[in-house]
């Protein structure tokens, strides 16, 4: 049975169609898409058709969608790029405590810029309030950026409300959408945000190729400069395979979203239900109901989670501990410390998050094995 990958949310396996769509790529098309010649149109029309499947998986028009080299780089395109375009109006910027690493490293080089910056609270589940929310706008603020879905612990986050209020005061709205977008259904129109970030890797695609949702007639400053490619907000040559594979990837979310959806979250919801009855004093972390379907934080008493990777791993079970993206620290997920958790209890988390490739049969193998290995540990102590 084993090995067992539950560590999705850090990357996905590529998807054999995506695969063989690359490999055609490289296999046939070389031109660079800003040249005029046959071998330069070839490229410009698969990156084409690649940007308008992206654009349609999100109901975004293909020219609001600017390809750049993953989910990190378009978090800092979108918050230096708007900070730099308006930061003469205005130098606060709203976001909260529980983002990805890309925005608030980014959030932490603009305050040393100049900008001021609110990190909005979250309850013991993680949850953001409206109410704290509208009280840190200032007739300062020009930007919000809240995740869409978190990535530790799945939760989703209210970004129609986010905008109406926004809007409403003249400020920007800006999401991280890399941990929702392939998960569950996200149509820009309908969540009203700004700008939105997306990263292939996430859901089947390619590592290295992102891009990020400008809405028509807004402009943003580029951070780097260059040619004119992605008109001029993201210069350098197109990565032609990663974007044709990026825009496959997105072609089969949009075929299989939902029947996938439903399909991980029964795995998950298995899964969740097992080790609540076979592990009693497990803690799941994050919001019950109003997350992503295949993210699972829990948390053990009296267990590393370190320790309890490093045995899973042994059993050749995949899974994360901690934040993903720090990982070779020990650090406790800054996460799971803003939704209020000590720090052992924090160290005592593991994140397990399911995909397209995970199958029943997988995780009937964890249920079977994670008991056990809970058990060792904890005659250790
Ligand atoms: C993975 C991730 C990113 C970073 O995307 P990369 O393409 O790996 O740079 C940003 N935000 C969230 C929420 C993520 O999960």
């Amino acid at each position: 049975m084993p090995p067992i990958y539950l560590d999705n949310n850090a990357t996905t396996p590529l998807d054999p169609l995506v695969r063989e769509v690359i490999e055609e790529c490289l296999r046939n098309i070389h031109g660079n898409a800003s040249s005029i010649h046959a071998y330069g149109r070839r490229a410009r029309v698969a990156i084409e058709n690649a940007r308008e499947e992206i654009a349609s998986l999100l109901g975004a028009l293909s020219h609001e969608m600017y390809f750049t080299s993953g989910g990190t780089e378009a978090n800092n395109l979108a918050i230096q790029g708007i900070y730099l375009k308006e930061k003469n109006r205005g130098n606060h910027i709203i976001t909260t405590r529980v983002e990805h690493p890309s925005i608030l490293a980014t959030m932490k080089y603009l305050e040393k810029e100049g900008a001021l910056v609110t990190y909005l609270p979250v309850d013991n589940a993680g949850r953001i309030t409206i109410h704290e929310l509208q009280e840190a706008i200032t007739d300062k603020t020009i930007l919000i950026s809240v995740m869409l879905a978190n990535n530790e612990i799945g939760n989703i986050y209210p970004l129609k409300k986010i905008s109406q209020i926004a809007h409403a005061k003249n400020i920007l709205v800006h999401t991280d959408a890399v941990q929702a977008v392939g998960k569950i259904p996200v149509n820009i129109p309908n969540i009203g945000v700004d700008v939105l970030s997306l990263s292939a890797h996430k859901f089947y695609g390619p590592k290295g190729i992102g891009a990020l949702y400008i809405k028509q007639g807004l402009s943003i400053e580029p951070i780097m400069h260059g040619g004119g490619q992605e008109r001029a907000i993201r210069p350098g040559t197109e990565n032609t395979a990663a974007i044709t594979g990026f825009g496959k990837a997105a072609e089969l979310i949009r075929a299989h979203l939902s029947q996938e959806m439903e399909r991980i979250f029964n795995m998950r919801k298995k899964l969740e239900r097992g080790i609540l009855e076979k592990i009693p004093d497990a803690h799941i972390y994050g919001e019950l109901d109003h997350r992503i379907p295949g993210t699972l934080n829990v948390g053990f008493t009296h267990i590393e989670g370190e320790a309890l990777l490093l045995n899973l791993d042994l059993a050749q079970i995949a899974v994360s501990s901690g934040s993903a993206c720090s990982s070779g620290s020990l650090d406790p997920s800054p996460v799971l410390l803003a939704l209020g958790l000590s720090q052992q209890e924090a160290k005592s988390a593991i994140r397990m998050s399911l995909g397209r490739f995970n199958t029943e049969e997988e995780i009937d193998f964890v249920l079977e094995a994670l008991p056990t290995i809970i058990t060792r540990l904890k005659d250790v102590y």
